[in-house]
């Protein structure tokens, strides 16, 4: 018997929808909440799910926020839920596109703040 067995990091869009003042970059953004999870499959069907995980990230300068895993979990289970600013805890800070974002060539190390698609360098495209 061979079995084929593997764990995975899944990723789902959970379903809510809130615009707000961001608190990071002062524009209007909006909350897109998000769930990770881990998951065993055996034969590349998923068998069961552990480990979620809840964040929210801003529409307008991708600041990503762990949600509290409650409200997560009630938004999970399709109930009407508001997030508020006490249930995110800040992970990363997201930043305005091309403010002072920086860029750094793969091939070559050169850095440069400007919006540059390849490398002035030595030409290879950024990523
Ligand atoms: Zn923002
Ligand atoms: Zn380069």
């Amino acid at each position: 018997m061979f079995f084929i067995m593997g764990i995975s990091q899944g990723k789902k869009k959970l379903d809510y929808s809130k615009t707000v003042i961001c608190n990071q970059c002062g524009s209007y953004g909006r909350y897109e909440v998000f769930m990770l999870y881990s998951y065993l499959s055996l034969f590349f069907i998923p068998l069961f799910k552990w480990n979620r995980r809840y964040y929210v990230q801003m529409s307008c300068c991708n600041t990503v926020y762990e949600l509290d895993p409650e409200t997560g979990r009630s938004l999970f289970a399709g109930k009407q839920v508001d997030i508020r600013e006490s249930d995110l805890t800040l992970i990363q800070t997201g930043r305005r596109e091309n403010s002072w974002s920086k860029k750094r060539c793969s091939a070559c190390g050169y850095e440069t703040t400007e919006d540059f698609e390849f490398c002035p360098k030595c030409g290879s495209r950024f990523e």
